[in-house]
């Protein structure tokens, strides 16, 4: 099995530092409308919320799109929702075009540990083939919302999904619509770039992006190599 050869790659202490103070200072952030609120308060003396992260003390949902070159070859996407990956196998990948609609055939939903795993499945075993991390981040709703999470829920439920990721290759407003096609047990769906500064019209990045977003490997590295959990 995959993950009996599992290895570590750790975080240098150096990373890991850099990125609390950065949570820090955006939690020192004020936002305009709760300045008057702060500036009456000293929170080192009440415990009162300080307010104004809606995703205070709450972990921001994940992402992540494994390349997966099984039977054949294909990216897929996973989004974190109510403690699982739900899951869509996208055979084109994504595209950064708003006028590409990219089919994507939801799967099983995912362990949320799953988002660490690059490797091999071997020969044999359901997906076999090669995994490659190809992007992660993590996403939210579309828009400012008191409960974004309520909203990702709805829209999932809905077949109107709309979200923002926020990777390393995809950025900004994406929309997976469900389309009348497919069993109801695997749904086929469509995944569509908005229009915003994050779009690129026929720009193909699935080509250009051909390395692991975690290791910099290839596809051909990878399948040589060992199987990897690369936490962030
Ligand atoms: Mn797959």
């Amino acid at each position: 099995m995959a993950t009996k050869k599992a290895a570590s790659i750790k975080k240098s202490p150096k990373k890991a530092g850099a990125r609390k103070s950065t949570t820090r200072k955006a939690a020192k952030r004020t936002p305009p409308e709760l300045a008057e609120y702060r500036r009456k308060r000293d929170f080192s003396k009440t415990s009162e919320p300080e307010g104004g992260a809606t995703t205070r003390g709450v972990k921001a949902l994940r992402f992540v799109i494994q390349k997966h070159a099984a039977s054949s070859l294909h990216f897929d996407l996973r989004l974190e929702l109510d403690g699982a990956m739900k899951s869509w196998a996208v055979p084109k990948g994504p595209s950064l075009d708003p006028a590409v609609k990219r089919l994507a055939m939801q799967v099983e939903d995912h362990p949320i540990e799953y988002n660490a795993f690059e490797g091999i499945i071997p020969a044999g075993e359901y997906g076999g083939g090669t995994v490659m991390l190809w992007d992660r981040g993590t996403y939210t709703f579309w828009q400012r919302d008191p409960d974004p999470v309520a909203r990702l829920r709805e829209g999932y439920a809905k077949g109107d999904f709309k979200f923002v990721l926020k990777g390393k290759r995809l950025q900004g407003s994406w929309v997976l619509v469900r389309i009348k096609r497919g069993s109801p047990a695997k749904p086929q769906w469509l995944l569509i770039k908005h229009a915003d500064e994050f779009a690129r019209s026929g720009y193909d990045i699935v080509a250009q992006e051909q390395t692991s977003v975690a290791t910099d490997r290839t596809m051909a590295a990878i399948a040589a190599g060992k199987s990897l959990n690369v936490t962030r």
